[in-house]
């Protein structure tokens, strides 16, 4: 079993044959996926995906690439999504420094609202970081929630998706209580760091994801991705960290589990009938 922890399922490139894509990934052994909002109407189609399917999970949430849109309706609206029981974290969201499609200081006003509507709403988060590692943990860092137990670590709930800091970065990420999500680059021969920073990660605080439609693992690289191949992501772990597959996908299915299921299992069980 294999969960795949982030992917755009609601994107146009599914469009032509989104049926026969999920009933690969179950296939392929994906028991539950989380297919993750960019903006106020992608986090109501995720939403409306996860309606129509048992396994398929939805994240809500603003990107950074779309931050300049986000205001205080945004808010008002993403938080009357999130009161949805199949929407499982606040996502993604974040700083992308690299594309800079939206102005930074738009950017970060985004990203902290979001932090502090999932903190309201108890939800983890879903963190996008490309080329803001700083300015990602420094806002982080700022907005933990409060300590649930004093000297259990930070609070913070969530995953810092398709990692592609070094191990300094990991280190802080781990040091926060986040998990470190990781995609199709582990697979690529020439990612020797990434393989270093998978290696230096415990397992334990490791997740597995498609981030589908892009980031496809060898041996698709460079056709569209899609959350069956979650599995070539697993086996690249599993190469490097010399571990078998199968202790893998049941440690990083027990890791999503435990970040973004086990609420929504006690709720079901609590549901009369
Ligand atoms: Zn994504």
């Amino acid at each position: 079993m294999l969960v795949d922890s982030h992917c755009h399922l609601d994107l146009p490139h599914f469009d032509a044959d989104r049926e026969a894509v999920i009933a690969r990934a179950w296939a392929a052994g994906v028991t539950r996926l989380v297919t993750i909002g960019t903006g106020l109407p992608s986090s109501r189609a995720a939403l409306a995906l996860a309606e129509r399917y048992a396994g398929i999970y939805a994240a809500v949430g603003v990107h950074p690439h779309e931050a300049k849109d986000f205001d205080e309706t945004t808010l008002t609206e993403l938080e009357a999504l999130a009161q949805h029981p199949k929407v499982v974290a606040i996502g993604e969201i974040g700083l992308d420094f690299y594309r800079d499609w939206s102005p930074r200081d738009a950017q970060a006003r985004a990203f902290e609202a979001q932090l502090d509507l999932a903190t309201r709403l108890e939800l983890p988060v879903i963190v996008h970081d490309r080329e803001a590692h700083a300015a990602v943990l420094a806002t982080l860092r700022a907005h933990l929630p409060p300590s649930p137990s004093q000297g259990e670590g930070p609070g913070m709930r969530g995953v810092l998706h398709s990692f592609s800091g070094d191990t300094a970065v990991a280190q802080a990420v781990l040091a926060l209580g986040l998990y470190l999500g990781f995609t199709g680059p582990v697979t690529f021969p020439k990612a020797a760091d990434l393989r270093t920073v998978v290696a230096a990660v415990p397992l334990e605080r490791l997740l597995v994801e498609t981030d589908a439609p892009y980031l496809t693992p060898q041996p698709y690289r460079g056709q569209r991705n899609e959350p069956a191949y979650v599995r070539y992501v697993a086996e690249g772990v599993a190469a490097i960290k010399g571990l078998s597959f199968e202790t893998v996908a049941e440690q990083t299915t027990a890791n999503a589990e435990a970040l973004f299921f086990s609420h929504t299992d006690t709720e079901t069980q609590k549901r009369p009938g």
